[in-house]
């Protein structure tokens, strides 16, 4: 069962409902569709509804403020699109021996920290070619700069369902 992805008046994106709870928000007038399936309806005893996908309160809300958030490579990889950043082959795209790892742009051994600014998603074989060396010193470029994301963005993105919900959660992520 899919849910639905609540979007605050503003459109940042805030948790998910279900989908019986977005159309109930929608009929009060609490909250308008963005986004409903093309084909899915619901459906009462005798009538017929939309079927959310996305939908905008049409009130703000306030949010708890930004969180720190530990790192851990299911994080990792969702702020990273479980792409790797150095070859850009997604996760899906990987040979059956390779996997997505954690890696340390700035290597420990050469004083790198485990920020998420100083980590990224590499697949096995990147990570195995850069070894414990610079980006300059093997000619790799990073695809997009390792950041510390926003830590409701990154729990909604691990909850995400539908895949044109990814881009409201996406279109919040912050310094990209
Ligand atoms: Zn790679």
């Amino acid at each position: 069962m899919s849910r639905t992805l609540v979007l605050n008046a503003t459109y940042q994106p805030m948790n998910f409902v279900s989908v019986k709870r977005a159309l109930l928000l929608v009929l009060r007038d609490r909250a308008e569709i963005v986004e409903q399936h093309v084909s899915a309806r619901l459906h009462s005893v005798d009538q017929e509804f939309p079927y959310p996908i996305v939908i905008r309160l049409v009130t703000y809300v306030r949010i708890p403020r930004r969180m720190r958030s530990v790192i851990t490579n299911k994080i990792l990889f969702a702020r990273d699109d479980h792409t790797c950043q150095y070859c850009g082959r997604p996760e899906h795209g990987l040979k059956k021996s390779e996997r997505l790892t954690r890696e340390h742009v700035i290597p420990m051994s050469r004083g790198g920290l485990t920020r998420w600014d100083n980590v990224t998603t590499a697949c096995s074989s990147c990570n195995l070619k850069k070894a414990d060396r610079l980006l300059s010193e093997v000619g790799i470029r990073i695809l997009s700069r390792p950041f510390e994301p926003k830590y409701i963005a990154l729990v909604l993105l691990q909850q995400c369902s539908e895949e044109v919900q990814r881009k409201y959660i996406h279109a919040y992520s912050p310094s990209r």
